[in-house]
């Protein structure tokens, strides 16, 4: 029997709800709180449901079977695309940006419902357990307000020369980044690639080339997909952020990385548009989904004419009073020199001064996530105690005391 579209949906979202079952933690919105463990079994239905419901915004299951892939239109295009000039290029995705309209949902460049379901549950369950308060597994280590994330693809060769000066200026600013390099689609001069690896910086997998192939089908996936990971894996790269952001979530959570970063918490820009509503890490299948949250350089910049420094500011400051995640995503090739490395810059400076920021790499940010997801709160003789393997980092906090339920 053929399954319908609805049905299908369904049948992803649970094969990707099992997954993410696999580490004692989902998505759900105690796992995203970590309560105390006292309450689970006193919320038992309520934290299921929960799940569903994040999950439905997470895994863009708002959208139709067909709308949560590669565009097929897009088959064309790629086979034109290295011989039309980039004007010209950049001409043709903001027509066809304009000619699609944007749905309205999610909402561009702010999306709060995700974070009001994550409020408005926790609001509920304080009332069914009457207490005014409680406590929970802090988001962030160490006790910082909200976490910032820099990570770039590198387009181009021109791009790969301009990754020094721009980590140059990263680290004067007391930042770290992730560069994203397609594997197959241009000559990599591996010895820039290698000297920013030692000082610290991030090398992750940018897919094998913008060709629209990986998820094109089953057994492109198949093909394609084992040659990235057996690549990426000679070259240690941990991380992934497929081209163009095309993406199926339920093949990207099946992947030997530990983290994608395919995901926007919203983007009606991309050739895929969508966004996941969330401005923190969460699990998509075996991996940890660190969507990007600030628009993308190339959109401002290319397709709809905004200066983007106000723009990052704004949403910066909206995600850090939320106490979220900061994670931009920058092209050395568009961003890399001039005028633009000097309006880069300048945002980097505006992001040092945000209080009690955790800079973190994306690698970082992985690990903590999914440490934390494994870590379990308990009052024991008035004392509260974090467990797990490895708790380093970790710190209870009262829940009343974060922004979102003050
Ligand atoms: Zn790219």
């Amino acid at each position: 029997m053929a399954l319908g579209p609805s049905t299908s949906a369904w049948r992803d979202s649970q094969k990707l709800s099992a997954d993410a079952k696999v580490g004692p933690s989902g998505n759900d919105a105690f796992s995203f709180w970590k309560l105390q463990e006292e309450w689970r079994s006193r919320l038992g239905a309520a934290i299921d449901e929960s799940q569903a419901t994040a999950e439905r915004y997470l895994f863009e299951l708002y959208l139709s079977e067909k709308q949560r892939r590669p565009p097929a239109a897009l088959g064309s295009y790629y086979r034109f695309r290295n011989f039309i000039p980039r004007p010209l290029r950049h001409w043709l995705n903001s027509a066809a940006i304009r000619a699609r309209g944007h749905g309205g949902f999610p909402n561009w460049p702010c999306e709060s419902v995700l974070l009001d379901f994550w409020r408005d549950w926790l609001d509920r369950a304080l009332r069914s357990l009457d207490v005014e308060d409680g406590w929970h597994i802090g988001f962030w280590p160490h006790n910082a307000r909200c976490c910032i994330v820099l990570t770039h693809d590198v387009e181009s060769p021109l791009g790969v020369r301009r990754m020094e000066k721009m980590a140059d200026i990263e680290q004067k600013y007391g930042f770290l980044s992730s560069w994203n390099l397609p594997l197959l689609e241009y000559p990599i001069d591996w010895s820039t690639v290698e000297r920013l690896r030692a000082r610290g910086f991030e090398i992750g997998a940018h897919g094998l080339a913008h060709d629209g192939k990986l998820f094109r089908s089953e057994a492109d996936f198949a093909e394609l997909g084992r040659e990235l990971q057996r690549l990426a894996r000679e070259h240690s790269m941990v991380g992934f952020r497929s081209p163009s952001t095309l993406r199926r979530a339920e093949w990207i959570g099946t992947m030997a990385f530990e983290y994608d970063s395919s995901f926007a918490d919203t983007d009606p820009y991309e050739p895929q548009p969508g966004g996941t509503c969330s401005i923190f890490p969460f699990r998509l299948g075996s991996l940890i989904e660190l969507p990007y949250t600030l628009p993308q350089d190339h959109t401002l910049m290319h397709l709809i004419h905004r200066d983007p420094v106000p723009l990052w500011h704004l949403k910066a400051q909206w995600i850090a009073a939320a106490g979220g995640m900061i994670l931009a995503l920058t092209h050395p090739d568009y961003m890399g020199a001039g005028e633009h490395l000097a309006r880069y810059e300048e945002f980097l400076k505006r992001l040092r001064d945000l209080p009690d920021a955790w800079h973190a790499l994306p690698s970082e940010v992985a690990d903590w996530w999914r440490r934390r997801s494994r870590m379990q709160l308990c009052i024991s003789g008035g004392q509260v105690v974090i467990k797990g393997d490895n708790t380093s980092g970790a710190v209870a906090a009262r829940l009343r005391n974060h922004p979102l339920c003050a």
